[in-house]
């Protein structure tokens, strides 16, 4: 591992005086951690965050639902009111890792995690252009895709955005607060990330002297009515092959509002707002629900080792559906 230096700020404001060129946030360090051991990151410099205060506390107001940034996975995925409200969340954070990496990785942390491609990882591959730009793409140059992006992905990179909690959030409206030197800003959730295009080494849109402190999520009916399904090799500790967090608000049989999004298939989180168009207004059926699995998928562009993502993924949305309409019409 390469040598860098570390600073553990007391203040916000310190923390955003230690970053800048060359130097990274680390807070609870299992995606950080893990990269520079592999030598595929190699910051001059770590600012731990994790002295900050008053960032790890979640707030379940009448309003908003507030997750301090460095609130642990595991806290929050024990935390009952929030399970009771908003079932979505807690799934999402649940089906996530191993409960050792989840009580020390934190939120803020979670939602920036790196894609988990092979050939990004292992610094002998040396074609990736996330990695390094410009010096191509092994995946797509031959290589293994059984677990990247059929969604969002570009000729440059295919690579899969493998977070669980990011898919509710996204799905609900959140919105990430930051902390930077012209003081804090709010960016809607589904702007965090930004798709791979021509440069896949630019994966978000914060700014090198920006620490995330909080994420935000306006309280809304469907969220009740709420439901995360992960299909993946084996039951724990692995990533999704395609996942769903879906939530539904009804009227009677009628659906009033819905929330897709899809995990384990595209390259940043993915709000599938075509399989919410079929569905708001409609009434719900088993068939509706499969209509709107369909409907997620009419963009998906598969590479040979992905294909199986397509039937698989809309298997995901309509059944995630079927018990999120059936926790809706207890809530009801
Ligand atoms: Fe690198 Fe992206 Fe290609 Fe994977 S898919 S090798 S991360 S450029």
């Amino acid at each position: 591992m390469k040598n860098f230096a570390y600073a553990k700020p007391s203040s916000v404001e310190d923390a955003i005086a230690a970053l800048g060129d060359g130097a990274d946030v680390l807070a609870g360090g299992t995606t950080m951690v893990d990269l520079m051991k592999l030598e595929v990151m190699t910051p001059d410099a770590l600012v731990d965050i994790t002295a900050l205060p008053d960032l790890s506390e979640v707030t379940i107001g009448d309003g908003r639902i507030r997750f301090g940034a460095l609130a642990k996975m595991q806290a929050v995925a024990d935390n009952a009111e929030l399970a009771r409200m908003a079932p979505v969340f807690t799934e999402t954070l649940w089906m996530a890792a191993s409960p050792q990496l989840r009580w020390a990785a934190t939120l803020g942390g979670n939602i920036l995690q790196r894609t988990r491609c092979p050939y990004f990882r292992d610094t002998h591959y040396l074609q990736c252009n996330k990695r390094d730009p410009g010096s191509g793409c092994a995946a797509l140059d031959g290589g293994r895709t059984n677990m990247h992006a059929i969604l969002g992905g570009s000729e440059a990179c295919v690579a899969m955005y493998p977070g669980d909690f990011a898919q509710a959030l996204i799905a609900f409206d959140a919105e990430v607060v930051v902390e930077g030197p012209s003081g804090e800003r709010r960016i809607p959730f589904a702007d965090l990330h930004v798709l791979p295009a021509d440069d896949p080494s630019r994966e978000t849109v914060l700014g090198p002297r920006e620490v995330v402190v909080a994420i935000e999520v306006p309280r809304s009916p469907a969220m009740r009515g709420s439901y995360y399904l992960k299909a993946r090799d084996r039951e724990s500790y692995a990533f999704a092959s395609a996942s769903a967090a879906v939530g539904l608000a009804m009227e009677g049989d009628t659906v009033s509002d819905a929330r897709v999004a899809l995990g384990g298939v595209a390259s940043v989180p993915w709000r599938a707002r075509a399989a919410e168009d079929v569905l708001r207004g409609a009434t719900f059926s088993e068939e509706l629900a499969r209509e709107a699995g369909r409907a997620a998928f009419a963009d998906a562009v598969p590479l040979e080792g992905s294909a199986y993502k397509i039937p698989l993924g809309a298997s995901v949305v309509a059944g995630a559906l079927m018990t999120a309409r059936e926790r809706a019409r207890q809530e009801g």
